[in-house]
């Protein structure tokens, strides 16, 4: 669940409410500024909450690391370090 611009909660997969849909439109290049800065503002703490949940694991492994990334996007060593730790976790 996501929140429209007008505080509506909405779908994950929706920009907008029935009734701000109405009002300003699907083509987003026709949006308020406001209302296109809400929605891209919106999208991005759900892609952060969703990215949060899939790498709870790794987070934890990353903690150290004042940046979020992905270990992934950390290189090698961050790959290693992160798998050694989920071993670890699993007692392998
Ligand atoms: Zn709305």
């Amino acid at each position: 669940m996501r929140q429209c611009v007008c505080g509506v909660r909405i779908r994950s997969r929706d920009n907008l409410c029935p009734a701000c849909l109405a009002e300003y439109g699907a083509d987003s290049a026709h949006w308020p500024d406001w209302v296109a800065y809400l929605v891209r503002e919106e999208q991005r703490e759900a892609d952060r909450a969703r990215r949060h949940r899939e790498y709870a694991l790794c987070d934890e492994v990353a903690a150290g690391a004042i940046d979020d990334r992905y270990p992934s996007e950390m290189g090698p060593a961050a790959i290693a370090a992160a798998w050694a730790m989920i071993r670890e976790m699993r007692g392998e």
